[in-house]
C-alpha cells in the first residue's frame, strides 16, 4: 500500500500552538506529514521563509515522520513532487470556512485526486492566529502558553530587542 502522506500548507509566520496542535492531530492518521512553507515574500513576513522552516524544524525535531519544507506555485503542484494525495487545514471557526471551501474546491477542480481534510484545534486555540500574536506581542501583551518557547524568543529577538546605543 503507498504511505499515506499529508501536506499541511500555510504561511506559519510564525508557527503557533494551534498549528502544533494540527500537526500533533495528524501524526496517528497519517504516515507522513509535510509541513509546507508557503514562500510570500510579497506579504512582507516577520519571518523569512529561511527562518520558518528552520525554526519549524527545530520545533518538529522529536516528532516522528514529520518534515519540512517551502513552496511556491500551486499547491497541487507541490503535492504532486510529493506524491501526497492530502491537503490539512486547520478550522478555527465558522469564519475560517468560506475561504477554506473555496480554496479546496479549487484545488479539488486542479486536481481531483486531491482531497482537503479539515481538523478542529483544542478550544483554547480556537481564537489564535499568528497576526493576533504578532499585533498582541508588539504592543508589549504576553502571548507565553500560545507560542512555543523557541518561537517567544524569536519574537523577543525581532520585535523587543533593545535599540543599539548611539
Ligand atoms: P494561511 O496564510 O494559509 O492562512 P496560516 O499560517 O495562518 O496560513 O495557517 C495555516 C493553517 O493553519 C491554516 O489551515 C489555518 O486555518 C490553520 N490555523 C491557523 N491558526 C490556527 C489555529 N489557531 N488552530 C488551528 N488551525 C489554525
Amino acid at each position: 500500500m503507498s504511505k499515506r502522506i499529508a501536506v499541511y500548507p500555510g504561511s506559519f509566520d510564525p508557527l503557533h500552538n494551534g498549528h502544533l496542535d494540527i500537526i500533533d492531530r495528524c501524526l496517528p492518521i497519517f504516515d507522513e506529514v509535510v509541513v509546507a512553507v508557503l514562500l510570500n515574500e510579497g506579504k512582507k513576513p516577520l519571518f523569512s521563509s529561511e527562518e520558518r522552516v528552520a525554526m519549524i524544524q527545530e520545533l518538529l525535531r522529536d516528532r516522528p515522520h514529520c518534515r519540512v519544507e517551502s513552496f511556491s506555485g500551486l499547491l497541487v503542484d507541490f503535492m504532486d513532487q510529493k506524491q501526497a494525495r492530502t491537503v490539512v487545514r486547520g478550522l478555527r471557526a465558522v469564519s475560517d470556512f468560506e475561504y477554506e471551501f473555496q480554496m479546496a474546491l479549487m484545488n479539488r477542480r486542479l486536481n481531483p485526486r486531491v482531497e482537503t481534510v479539515f481538523l478542529m484545534p483544542k478550544e483554547d486555540y480556537s481564537y489564535l492566529s499568528s497576526r493576533l500574536v504578532k499585533e498582541v506581542f508588539s504592543l508589549g501583551g504576553n502571548v507565553e502558553g500560545l507560542v512555543p518557547q523557541t518561537v517567544l524568543d524569536l519574537l523577543h529577538k525581532r520585535l523587543r530587542q533593545p535599540a543599539p546605543v548611539a
